[in-house]
């Protein structure tokens, strides 16, 4: 039977979104899945998850709005920088903004009740609704049994005795529906959040305790050491040569470190204004601590746009130097 309203699926390429859609398309709902992408979560996986199972995926940079949740999270941080309610709450919102252009009518999303210890709570998935302001449009397939009725309820749109009423952490109803439609490739939970990884969330916490979490700054996260060499300027040293080559294709207008006579790592300098001798000096010693070629001293050249015209030389770090300047 084709179902007249339409709904917009949060996807995130897990097991559990993927059911949500499949049980709505098997009712007969049409339903479009979208993925709003940051740095911190990339679409890579849900596309690929996407691809698998035969769901049109629709992919939105968010990363702008997105930062504003972060700075500021209502709800607080999980273990590491991940603001789970708050993000699962702007979601809504940013797929609630589309309603109007894609003519659906709803939202859903594949949140089970009980399944994860911070963020499918009862108090905390109302305060998602809440936080999202279409609280009324959300319907949670895979628990709706559980939750209060929401205005495609109550409206008939969505028959309740068809939702379900699986609740906590175990997997297997999941994994019978997943026999039953077909599915064989997920993403792990959470898997793909950079914002759960503690040493991530660190260097990103730095940012915003320095007030630089922006674009460029944030690119360079999932690359190199990171280094604090004063409130304005950072430093990022690539830990092989993947990481070097990854670090020269970001860079655009920061200064780059590089040892003159020997191959070594790349120090990229994080600066908004004019880069100091001392942090010049600092940043090169820094850069010969990893550079196994050299003894003590050597030659460092530094420009921008990896016009090394200037050289300096300058004395290696001792390994309590870098450890104390290391973002860890
Ligand atoms: S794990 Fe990451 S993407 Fe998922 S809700 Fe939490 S912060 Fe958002």
């Amino acid at each position: 039977m084709i179902r007249q309203h339409k709904c917009i699926a949060l996807f995130s390429g897990g097991l559990d979104s993927i059911l949500a859609v499949k049980h709505m398309e098997r009712l007969g709902y049409q339903v479009k899945a979208v993925f709003f992408e940051t740095p911190f979560f990339e679409a890579e996986s849900a596309l690929q998850a996407a691809k698998a199972n035969e769901i049109d995926l629709q992919v939105i940079d968010v990363l702008p709005q997105y930062l504003q949740v972060l700075e500021n999270p209502r709800y607080g941080y999980g273990k590491n920088m991940n603001p789970c309610v708050d993000c699962h709450g702007f979601m809504f919102r940013m797929a609630a903004e589309l309603l109007t252009e894609t003519g659906a009518d709803f939202l859903i999303s594949g949140e089970v009740l009980g399944q994860r210890p911070m963020s499918q709570r009862k108090d905390a998935m109302n305060a998602v609704a809440k936080l999202s302001g279409v609280k009324d449009l959300l319907v949670r397939p895979l628990c709706q049994q559980f939750l209060a009725d929401t205005l495609p309820i109550r409206e008939g749109w969505v028959d309740k005795a068809e939702m379900l009423d699986i609740q906590g952490r175990g997997r297997q109803r999941q994994l019978d529906m997943a026999r039953e439609f077909g599915v064989t490739e997920f993403q792990n939970p959470a898997g793909g959040c950079k914002l759960t990884d503690i040493k991530y969330s660190r260097k990103l916490k730095d940012l915003l305790l320095h007030k630089q979490l922006n674009d460029d700054t944030i690119k360079y996260l999932k690359y190199g050491r990171h280094f604090r060499l004063n409130e304005h300027t950072k430093l990022i040293v690539g830990r092989d040569k993947a990481e070097n080559e990854h670090l020269s294709l970001l860079t655009t207008d920061e200064i780059v470190v590089k040892t003159v006579d020997f191959h070594g790592p790349l120090g990229i300098i994080c600066k908004t204004g004019t880069v100091t001798e001392t942090e010049l000096k600092t940043a090169a010693g820094i850069v010969l601590r990893y550079n196994n070629n050299v003894d003590n001293e050597a030659e460092v050249a530094w420009g921008e746009n990896f016009s090394l015209n200037n050289i300096i030389k300058v004395e290696k770090y001792t390994p309590a130097e870098v450890q104390e300047l290391m973002i860890k």
